[in-house]
Parts: C-alpha cells; structure tokens; sequence
C-alpha cells in the first residue's frame, strides 16, 4: 500500500464512480494534488452492482444536459484511457400503457427536443419492432431515444480513476475516513485509519455512507439506504446484445439485455428502507437477502411486458442497497455548515448516469469556487438541518424510490413523512378545508377546498383558485405565508455589508422596505429578496421559503469582516398577508394605525385587534395589501382578528395565478445563478451608485430573456416546462404557467433568446398553440387600485 501524503489540496472520500468522476475532472481542470481515499476497492459499495442504465431525460434543462455530457465522456472515455467500459449507444423505449403515461411521454419528449435530446413518439407496433419479444396489446404508445445507452459501472470507474491517475491523482484503497478536522467553520484535514491528510478541500463522495461522514464534518447530508433489486435471466430467444434498453414505468420495470438474457429490474411505489442503525463494516462487494416478496409487484408486471420471463430462470437476484434522498434529487455542492467541505451523493439509483456529468459540474465549482451552470436542482442548500433526521429519512425514502417511474404530475406533492412543519395557525387553515401543499418541510395552503385528482389538462381545483384570485382581485383575501424564511442582521456594518450584496440601494431611512437582487460575481442572481431597515442598525431581511439555507449561507459568506451578525429567525414569526383593494379598510376596522398614510415600499409596528404587529405594505399579487409580522405566540389571535372581518382566506395557488399576471419574477423559475438582472427585465432594481457584487456583469446580456406569454386558446393548460417554437424551431420555453381568471386564459412566464419575438408557438404534448410574448405584463392592476 502506498504512503499516504501528509496534505493533499483536495481529498476525496469515496472511490465509487462519483468519487473517481469527480477526480478524473478536477484533473483534467490541471488539479493534480489529489488523494481518493477508498474504504475498500474502488467500485466495491453500491457502484459495482448497478444495472448500468444511461437515461438523459430528466426534468429540467441543466440535469438534462448532466446526462447528455454523461454519455459524451462514456463514448469516448475507452479510447481515451485504454480501459473497456462497456459503453453502448443502444437507446432506449419507454412505452405506456395509459392515455396520461401517454401525454407525460409526449410532454417529456416535446421537452427534450427543446434541450436538443432527440425523442420520437412511437407507436406501439413501432415500439415492438425495435424490442421484437415485448408484447404490446396493452401498450398504448412509447418514445425512442436513440442517444441512451448502457455501460459496465465497474468498468467505468476503472477507466476513469485511470484517467485521473495518469494525470498525477493518487486514488489509495483500504484506507478508511475515521473523521474530519474543522476549524472556524473551514474544513482542515481529515483523519484516516492511516493517519491525518491536511487538505484546502474535501469531497464526501461516499455514497450511502456520506450522511456518515457529513455527521463526522457538523454538514447535513440527508439520505437514506433502501434495498433495490433486479434480477440476470437465463437467455432468451430473441434477445439480442443491440436491443435498446426498455422501460415500462406503469409496471415499474425495466429490461436491459445480457448475455442473451434480461436484467429485469424497477422501483417499486412502496420501498423497504435499509440500514436503519447505521451501515454495517466492512460492506465490500456485498449484497442483501433475495426478497421475492418485495420484488413480486415488478416480476408480475415484467411478465405482463415480456411473457418469455414466465418460462425462463432466474440467474441471480441482486439486492443491493442505494441512497435515496427526500426529494429524489442527488445532493452535489459545498456545504454551507462548513467552507471548503463539498459533497456530491445521494444518487437515487442515478449515479452511473449522472456520475460524469455531476463530477465535471462539481470540479467546477472546486475549481471556479463557483457553480459554472444552475445546479439548484441539486444543492445541499434545499435542504436544512431538519432533514438530517433518521426516522423522517426513514420513512420519506419508501416513498422517493418509487418516484422514478410514478407519474410526473405537474404540482405532485409528497405525501410521506407529513405534515412536518406547521404554521402556528395549521388548524384553522384545516378546519376552514384547506388543501395543503408542502415547501422546504412547510405545510401550505395550496387552495381551499377537496384535495383533487392530479391532470396535465385544466385541474378540477381551477375554480376554487378562480373564486380566491376574484376575491383578492376585487375585495381582498388573507393568505397565510408564515413559511417565508427570515433573516434579521444586526450591527454597526449592517448597512454597509448589505450594500455590497444589495443591488438596489438599502441605505435607506428606518422604516423603508426594498426589494432587491443579490448577485453572484457573474452578474446572475443568488436570490431576489425584501430588505426592512428596523433600525439604524437593524435589517429584516425576508425571502422564499425553499432559499432559507442558501440566502442564508450566500449573505453570511457575503459579509465579509463587516461586524454584522446574521440569524435566522424564521420559527420566531408567523406571516400574514392581507391583499386586495380593500385590504385597506378591513386592516383600518381592526387597528388605530393609520393604513391610509401608508405609503408603499414602508414598514412600521402596528396594533391589531389586542397584537402589535410588523405591517409593511408590498405586494406580490399586484394589488394593494400588507404583509404581517406577527411574533410567533400571538399568530392565532391575530388570525382570529382578522378572520373575525369576513376576510376570504386563499392559498399558494392563487399567489402564483397572480404573480404570473402581474409578470412578477420567481427566484429557481425566472431568475437564477445564469440570469442577470438585464436579462429578467428587472434593471430598475439596479440604480444605485457605490458599487455592489455583480455590478460589471448585471448588464451583460446572456442571450435569454424574460417575458410574459398569453395563450391564444383559452382551453389549452400550460403547467411550465414546455417548449416555445417558432416556425417550427426551438426559441424558448415555459419557466412559470398558471390559468388566468381576469384574462380568462392561460398566462405564463418564460426564457426567450429573442427579445424582439412577438409571437411563438407553445408545445404542449406535441400539439403547438399560439401564443402572445411580451416584455410587459398582461396584466396591471396597481395603477388604476393602489390608493396611498
Ligand atoms: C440494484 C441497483 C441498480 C442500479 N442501477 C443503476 C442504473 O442502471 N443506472 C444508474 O445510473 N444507476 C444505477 N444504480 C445506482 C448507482 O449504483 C449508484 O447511484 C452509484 O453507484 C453511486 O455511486 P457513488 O460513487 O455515489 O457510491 P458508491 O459506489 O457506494 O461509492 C462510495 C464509496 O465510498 C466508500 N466509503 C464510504 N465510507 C468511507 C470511509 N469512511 N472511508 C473511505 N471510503 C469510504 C465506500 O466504500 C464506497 O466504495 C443502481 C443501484 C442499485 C443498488
């Protein structure tokens, strides 16, 4: 066994595919002082037993375009390195058997043209001449996607810790991580069963074991084992080694060949966790018990698809066990507990696919010290300290495994290990019938009314959305937002470190609330955020409820040596918001302060009915209202005052019908890491003078732009996601989409490369609708409402 160095500028832990990924890259990036420390031998946890499936359908842009990259780097890496990877360009069918699988494939295939993934709809007697042994009478249809493929794990990870070491990377197996040094919040070195490695950067690439070794750093990695099987056939007449990889979602299965026979295995919808105290030592190379039990939902349906598995036997049965996290998303980026820490895990039964992609994007942001694509999707910062819970994990994986191949309804919610976070007023939301959704852990009010069946077209709940945006429209509705994230900052530089990170001015007088972006140095946003001045040296800062870790951990790092203290002080409030013409009056029948000196843009401390409360007038529905801060022991009573005015209660739904009429932007829809204030139509939020982060590039124009988008036909339902063509060419695609009551038609936001286009087509499940752009939202009702 070699010696180990005494430093290294990067470790990483885990010599899976992901580990030696992420080292092949930041070693072709010229990082060269780089130790992969491997536990057992390379490949020997959960990489070794993998099917090997390369799927790059995924559901936004930047994972989709992982996955192409992915594919890129497998087809050429044997050439590159010497080492047989087992590579194949086979394709892949996924075929339904309903009408709405049907419509999912065609929206999914009408999205991947649009990221440039070539996918064909095909008919079910297509989809059997290219997998001849499938039955297909109950097959309605299926896509082809001939870029897909298939490799061997092993294999892979050979070829690439090759590559790596080639270039100077030391990759040392049985040498186990027993901890992690940490010191002022900055990862320092990380102690071996070999002794310590001094290192500038640390990456936990181990797989099931990375919540393991998060703990060992203070860093949340919330993933959790569950077992997952497939099983080798013996062969099969008519199974060749050319034939595409088959997928059947609504039977769970999948089918690759091998050696002439089938590897046939799934997600089944209900999972059976693993490892529930603690992962065994040594795990090398090892399996679980067969469970034909569990296995018996796929094995039934794989019968149903290929009826030659009746009569054929069973080679091997794999049970091996993968991480799943609790949103079915891995988790790559630096942790925000810690500088310096990274990690990239928690792969879903997608590691082999997403391993070169993923690798590259995280050496990247190594190597960069920033993420050089919108990698949201994916970052630890989704998540808080709250998901590092072993029961909650526990249970949310039976359900996140069986994702996979459940159906993508547009606005599916989880439904296990809820509700967890409540709002000190969840029982009155409840008992007046609200439908929740559920947010960062948050359970919200989507709308009131009967939970309804999930559909692509227009949804059974659109007229109880419809009555709560008419309300807010014409009289005022109140809407629970208590899962805002808050943040206070308090000190002598308070001001001073908030206009480095402000793009709008916030050295403003006590009382003043301004909305403003937060850049990154590329000129995109990192957030778009309230800021309230509360005193000279006090700021409110308020922002989406899904950004409270990473606002968080953007404006902490940002603060630099100003004498500053940041806290998080989300549990202290609840939030209410009260909007609509007459939120006025109806705030006026319950207080002594004054709402008709009220200025826009203000914030001050108000009675309300027996509470005093934080009032501060913005908006963003596009009507006139307040935003209440109400301390978190006084939330019930003041909901009872204010539901004691007759006030309609409304949900998220509605917030965003509005938002999107009233063309306002969403941070992880319209803005992003990639997307500068000039290209979101939002450069008046830049006019200050001073200089702040950003600035140089907040004006650069990357070539997309935000607009509004109106549909022609009132009938057709966008949900976001769709593509925008025109004359029969990519131009754009749908961020945000919500049906407009006041326009009586369907409203959207969306990415244009052309800030010039007027007009597109809409591909919604391969039928195309016309469609309005605009750079000015369709709807403006603040002028003709908004008394002040
Ligand atoms: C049955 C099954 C089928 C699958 N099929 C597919 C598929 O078709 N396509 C696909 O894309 N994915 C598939 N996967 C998923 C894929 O196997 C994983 O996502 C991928 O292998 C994860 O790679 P990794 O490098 O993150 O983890 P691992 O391969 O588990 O690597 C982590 C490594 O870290 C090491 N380690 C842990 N702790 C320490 C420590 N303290 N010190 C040093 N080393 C340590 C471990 O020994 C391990 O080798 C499948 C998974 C299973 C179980």
């Amino acid at each position: 066994m070699k010696a180990l160095p005494s430093r290294a500028q990067v470790v990483i832990i885990g010599g899976g595919i992901v580990g030696v990924s992420v080292a092949y890259h930041l070693a072709e990036l010229g990082w060269t002082d780089v130790v992969v420390l491997e536990q057992g031998q390379l490949s020997c946890g959960t990489t070794w037993h993998a099917a090997g499936l390369v799927g790059q359908l995924r559901s936004t842009e930047s994972m989709t375009r992982l996955i192409q990259y992915s594919a890129d780097l497998y087809a050429r890496l044997e050439a590159e390195t010497g080492f047989g990877t087992g590579w194949k360009q086979c394709g892949s069918v996924s075929v339904a058997r309903t009408p709405e699988r049907m419509t999912q494939l065609r929206r999914t295939a009408a999205q991947a043209r649009g990221y440039g993934v070539t996918a064909e709809i095909i008919t079910a007697a297509e989809a059997r001449e290219l997998w001849p042994v499938m039955r297909v009478d109950d097959v309605v249809g299926g896509v082809w996607l001939p870029g897909d493929g298939k490799a061997n794990p092993s294999d892979l990870t050979q070829a690439l810790a090759r590559g790596a070491q080639r270039r100077g990377v030391q990759v040392v197996e049985r040498v186990r991580v027993t901890g992690v040094t940490v010191e002022d919040r900055v990862v320092r070195s990380v102690r071996t069963s070999e002794g310590e490695i001094e290192a500038e950067y640390v990456v936990n690439c181990a797989g099931q074991w990375a919540r393991q070794i998060g703990r060992m750093a203070g860093v949340t990695v919330p993933l959790h084992s569950a077992e997952h099987f497939y099983v080798v056939t013996e062969p099969i007449e008519g199974v060749r080694p050319d034939l595409p990889v088959l997928r059947d979602p609504d039977g769970y299965a999948y089918f690759k060949e091998e050696v002439g026979g089938l590897v046939v295995g799934g997600f089944e919808p209900d999972a059976k966790p693993w490892g529930m105290d603690g992962i065994p030592h040594p795990f090398e190379f090892q399996l679980l018990e067969e469970d034909w039990d569990q296995f018996s939902i796929i094995m039934e349906n794989a019968i149903q698809r290929v009826p030659a598995l009746e009569t054929t036997g069973v080679r091997t049965f794999y049970n091996g066990p993968e991480s799943f996290t609790p949103d079915n998303m891995f988790l790559l980026g630096e942790a925000p507990e810690v500088r310096g820490f990274f990690v990239a895990a928690g792969f879903n039964s997608a590691g082999i696919a997403s391993a070169g992609g993923a690798g590259r994007a995280l050496a990247e942001w190594i190597v960069n010290g920033a993420p050089t694509a919108d990698l949201w999707p994916a970052d630890p910062r989704r998540f808080a300290r709250w998901a590092d819970n072993d029961t909650w994990l526990r249970d949310r994986v039976t359900e996140t495994l069986g994702l996979h191949y459940a159906m993508s309804w547009p606005n599916r919610e989880l439904e296990t290990a809820r509700p967890l976070r409540r709002s000190p007023v969840h029982h009155l939301l409840a008992a007046a019938g609200a439908c929740f959704g559920s947010k960062m852990g948050w359970e919200r009010v989507n709308y009131f009314g009967e939970a309804a069946p999930y559909s692509f077209g227009r949804p059974e709940w659109q007229p109880r959305v419809n009555a709560e945006v008419g309300a807010c429209r014409t009289e005022a509705a109140l809407f629970d937002q208590t899962s805002f994230a808050k943040f206070t900052l308090k000190g002598p530089d308070a001001a001073a470190a908030l206009r480095w990170l402000c793009t709008a001015e916030v050295d403003v007088e006590v009382g003043r609330v301004v909305y403003t972006g937060l850049l990154n140095d590329r000129g995109g946003y990192e957030s778009d955020l309230t800021v309230t001045r509360v005193a000279h040296d006090e700021y409110l800062i308020v922002t989406g409820s899904a950004q409270a870790t990473r606002d968080f951990d953007v404006i902490s790092k940002g603060l630099g040596e100003h004498r500053a203290v940041l806290v998080d002080v989300t549990s202290a409030y609840a939030v209410f918001s009260v909007m609509g013409p007459k939120s006025q009056e109806i705030l006026q029948s319950v207080s002594k302060a004054d709402f008709l000196a009220f200025p826009f843009g203000t914030s001050r401390l108000v009675d309300l009915g027996h509470a005093t409360v934080r009032a501060t007038r913005v908006t963003y529905v596009g009507e006139l209202g307040w935003e209440l801060y109400v301390p978190a022991e006084f939330a019930v009573t003041v909901y009872e005052t204010l539901l004691a005015t007759g006030l309609t209660q409304a949900g998220y739904y509605a917030i965003e019908a509005m938002r999107i009429e009233k063309g306002y932007r969403a941070w992880g829809r319209e803005l992003g890491p990639e997307v500068t204030p000039a290209a979101a139509g939002l450069r008046f939020t830049c006019r200050k003078t001073g200089g702040y982060r950003g600035e140089e590039r907040a004006m650069d124009d990357p070539g997309r732009h935000v607009v509004s988008i109106v549909l022609d036909d009132p009938e057709a339902h966008l949900w976001g996601g769709e593509s925008l063509l025109h004359d029969g060419e990519p131009v754009g695609y749908v961020t945000s989409a919500a049906y407009s009551p006041t326009l009586g038609t369907t409203v959207a936001l969306g990415f244009v490369h052309d800030a010039t286009l007027e007009k597109a087509q809409v591909d919604v499940a391969g039928e195309m609708y016309s469609a309005q752009i605009s750079r000015k939202a369709p709807y403006d009702p603040t002028s003709s409402r908004v008394k002040a």
